[in-house]
């Protein structure tokens, strides 16, 4: 028997979520693969999302071992070339390579090669992230519709504040003011914008949070927008014991029982990708009850309060988070997202599909 942690990749609720996404808009999907797939394994979640229209993520590696897995569909590196070695393998495999910066620039106007390559140019409208400031774009444009080895533009940007209240119309204004004086293909959109801002659409979606089945938003649920839970991360209790009033648990002794309680420790912890910082109190299912995390989260193991779980013993199943336990739930309580919590998941824990 091995170590009881395992992630299980749910295929086809990555495909419901795709589904999700195809219904909300009209425009091209493109998926956002970045870190991994959102730590759910690169070339599984293409193989599910063989549909989308496209695919973006930043390393050029994974961009090439889906051309050589014959995707054909738009495969867009979200940051470009980081290097002017790197432009021969844009041409070579017919990647789209975002361009930001005149950094780039320069490196294109030194590479050699005739036409081929398309090119999302990255408009700065707010976020101060990447991109060429507005009053920049039609010199760079001129320069880019004129460059020997550019076959296309579509113009592009990101939103700081689409899953907020105040949204995008600030950002959204600046991006068309500019954009309305070329007839190039639009992208703007990620998985909260998707959902909450359909006038900002444009000609392709970038969703990637939702299709992983984690709410881009702080107040709506996954369930609420009709997503699936993509990673379920389960275990098992490797210990149970009882505590006396006054006892401790953990690193610190931060949690101390006010009075005689059972205790389950399970095997995860924050070098399977559990956040160190979790409180007392993180949400967890145990016997597929609901109960609460104890004291500091080890390396290799927490502790669960099974003072509600009478028929916990070594050997029950414990939901970290997927079915049942929504990863924004945990990520919530413990100060951080969904996003961070799915890409965390580290090497050493063993998934299936
Ligand atoms: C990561 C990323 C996305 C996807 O954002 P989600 O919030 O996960 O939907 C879209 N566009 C860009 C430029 C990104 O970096």
């Amino acid at each position: 028997m091995h170590r009881p942690i395992h992630a299980h990749i749910d295929l086809s609720a990555l495909k419901n979520n795709l589904r999700v996404v195809q219904r909300a808009t009209t425009s091209r999907v493109m998926a956002v693969i970045k870190a991994n797939a959102y730590g759910h394994g690169l070339m599984r979640v293409a193989e599910a999302l063989r549909n989308a229209d496209g695919f973006a993520l930043l390393n050029v590696q994974d961009a090439i071992a889906l051309r050589d897995a014959e995707y054909r569909q738009t495969i867009l590196l979200l940051e470009g070339f980081f290097s002017p070695e790197e432009l021969p393998l844009f041409a070579e495999y017919e990647l789209t390579t975002v361009i930001h910066s005149h950094q780039q620039l320069a490196w294109l106007d030194a590479y050699p090669r005739k036409n081929g390559l398309s090119v999302w140019l990255k408009i700065n409208s707010g976020m101060n992230r990447l991109g060429f400031m507005p009053a920049e774009v039609p010199a760079v444009m001129e320069r880019l519709k004129s460059h020997r080895a550019v076959r296309e533009v579509t113009l592009m940007t990101h939103f700081a504040q689409a899953d907020e209240a105040v949204g995008v119309s600030n950002q959204l204004d600046v991006f068309n003011q500019i954009a309305a004086n070329y007839h190039a293909p639009r992208s703007l959109a990620n998985s909260a914008t998707v959902l909450s801002h359909p006038q900002a659409h444009g000609d392709w979606v970038r969703p990637g949070i939702m299709l992983y089945g984690s709410s881009p938003f702080a107040d709506v649920s996954a369930k609420e927008l009709g997503l699936q839970p993509v990673m379920n991360l389960s275990s098992q209790l490797i210990s149970v014991r009882d505590l006396r009033a006054g006892d401790t648990v953990g690193y610190g002794a931060s949690f101390r029982a006010e009075h005689s309680m059972r205790i389950g420790t399970v095997a995860c912890g924050y070098a399977d990708g559990y956040p160190r910082h979790a409180p007392t109190g993180t949400p967890i299912l145990v016997n597929g009850q609901r109960t609460r995390t104890l004291g500091r989260v080890s390396m290799d193991m927490l502790a669960v309060d099974l003072s509600d779980v009478s028929d916990a013993k070594v050997g029950s199943r414990v939901v970290i988070w997927g079915e049942g336990m929504p990863v924004d739930e945990v990520a919530h309580a413990a100060g951080t997202i969904g996003y961070e919590l799915l890409c965390a998941l580290t090497q050493r824990v063993p998934v299936s599909y």
